[in-house]
């Protein structure tokens, strides 16, 4: 065979990554489990580029060049399992299964290692930015062995989105590494997206302002450092009247919002490898709340007492309070992304991949969903793009900071918003208005630079109970008190 490149499971994210190699001068071959697909896209695309239209999988296989690449993109879950079973008695050594679908990593280190046992590459591709995106240049986060990036990166890099001359897309390290990167860009959007919904809950409660005002709001923040996709639609969403009742769209929309699950999995990962992500699950909880409407509908009865007049007046200087929210939500946001790519460390030295900060905000500039301004910023205080550096697993490269907030662009910026944020979640707390994701990050921002944290305490409880011992701050060792003895105090 000769074409580039197969592509099974055409369904609209296949069909737009297929259409996406073809634009970009790659013959590819097309496949889909029924028929139906891959005539429709030859039909109304065929025209934009080199297509192989093939009925089975044994045809896609012999419909391409050495080392062949098959990319799937069916459905995540089980039906990933079923193709490779289907195609892997049809390759040859050094083949290259890629996977560029929603996978868990967890999976996507078992089909790696089981693939490798082989002879065959297999690949978990992170892509990100929706329909479009594939269509157009998302955001690629390849895993999977780094010898087969020479193979396949190349290609990659030619259909992702480009960011001042540099592709959103770089190996970012072994097996499930792509498919976990990710995910944590998932988390850091639910972050993202649920402290916008709190600065609008803000504004609309609090200072009393139309979704039609806010729009501009939000249209004027996207020229500060706030400057986003996220920001930029929500402006959008905003000024949108339903043509039906003539009310702004958004008081029509159920206040209920889905989830598919990977912001739940970042942060059930963030527990498993003890990083306090707290921002992005309190994101995920938020939505969970949200959709429990009967719940909801029984505590608007039951919990009533207190509700009334516990909103505060707009505030006298709308515009100031109005500034306090960009700040918050800019400092929250700063920490959903110092959450994040602290977690990435920690999976890192757990699951033993090289993950290089700087290179991945890179990837995150343009193409994908969390794409800001802000992620070029984060980018040069990790030392800006470099593929070819790759520190310990769990270690970051010299020079860069242990945590974001210490990059000295960042400790500026929270140590002026601080005093805002402080304020809106004052604010908040009177007024009734729940700000999960404000607040605690703020715990967080707290709870990182207190001089003493009630952890001592809880030690001491831990002792009583457990004899889980302690140690000082005086001197060296572990140490237990005989709590239901004389109380005096053991070496351990
Ligand atoms: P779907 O997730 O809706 O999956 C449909 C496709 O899977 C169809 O081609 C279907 O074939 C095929 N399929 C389902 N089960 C099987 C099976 N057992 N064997 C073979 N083929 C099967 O398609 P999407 O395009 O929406 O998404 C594809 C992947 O991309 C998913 O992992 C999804 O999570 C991810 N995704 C990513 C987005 C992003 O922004 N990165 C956005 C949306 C999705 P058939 O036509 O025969 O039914």
């Amino acid at each position: 065979g000769t074409a580039d490149i197969g592509v099974t499971g055409l369904a609209v994210m296949g069909a737009n990554l297929a259409r996406n190699f073809a634009r970009n001068g790659y013959t590819v071959a097309l496949h889909n489990r029924s028929r139906a697909r891959t005539d429709a896209l030859v039909a109304e695309h065929g025209h934009e580029g080199e297509f192989v239209a093939t009925e089975t999988l044994e045809e896609l296989v012999q419909s391409l060049a050495a080392p062949r690449r098959v990319l799937i993109m069916v459905k995540a879950g089980q039906p990933v399992d079923d193709v490779i079973e289907q195609l892997v008695p049809l390759l040859e050594t050094g083949d290259i299964v890629i996977d560029a679908g929603n996978s868990h990593y967890e999976d996507t280190r078992r089909r790696e290692a089981a693939l490798a046992e082989k002879g065959l590459h297999f690949v978990g591709v992170g892509v990100s930015g929706g329909e479009e995106g594939a269509l157009n240049g998302p955001a690629i986060m390849p895993g999977g062995p780094k010898e087969s990036y020479t193979a396949l990166g190349p290609m990659l890099e030619k259909i992702a989105a480009d960011f001042d001359g540099e592709p959103c897309c770089a190996w970012v390290g072994t097996d499930g590494a792509g498919h976990y990167v990710k995910m944590v860009h998932n988390g850091i959007e639910y972050a993202d997206m649920q402290v916008i919904g709190e600065a609008y809950d803000l504004l609309r409660q609090v200072a009393g302002m139309e979704p039609e005002e806010q729009a501009q709001v939000f249209t004027a923040w996207n020229q500060t450092d706030l400057a986003s996709y996220l920001i930029e639609i929500t402006a959008e969403v905003l000024s949108q009247v339903d043509a039906e009742t003539g009310r702004p769209l958004v008081d029509v929309i159920v206040d209920e919002a889905g989830q598919k699950g990977t912001g739940r999995w970042t942060a059930i990962s963030g527990l498993d490898v003890g990083s306090p992500v707290a921002a992005i699950a309190e994101s995920v909880f938020a939505r969970s709340l949200s959709s429990q409407p009967q719940v909801r509908a029984r505590a608007r009865e039951l919990l009533a007492a207190g509700t009334e007049g516990s909103g505060t007046p707009a505030p006298s200087d709308r515009e100031a309070f109005v500034e306090d929210v960009r700040q918050a939500l800019f400092a929250s946001k700063l920490v959903a992304y110092a959450q994040g790519l602290d977690m990435l460390s920690a999976a890192a030295a757990e699951y033993g991949w090289s993950l290089d900060l700087g290179t991945i905000a890179s990837l995150w500039r343009d193409g994908c969903i969390i794409r800001a301004d802000l992620l070029d910023v984060i980018m040069r205080a990790f030392g800006g793009r470099d593929t070819d550096r790759h520190p310990e697993p769990g270690t970051r490269a010299e020079g860069q900071p242990a945590n974001l907030l210490f990059a000295p662009e960042f400790t500026q910026a929270i140590a002026e918003a601080l005093p805002s944020w402080r304020r809106v979640v004052a604010t908040a707390v009177a007024a009734g208005v729940p700000v999960p994701v404000f607040s605690s990050a703020l715990a967080y921002y707290d709870g990182l630079r207190a001089e003493r944290l009630p952890a001592a305490l809880i030690q001491g409880q831990r002792d009583f109970f457990g004899a889980h011992t302690y140690r000082r701050t005086d001197r060296d060792g572990s140490f237990h008190t005989q709590w239901s003895g004389d109380r005096t105090e053991v070496q351990s």
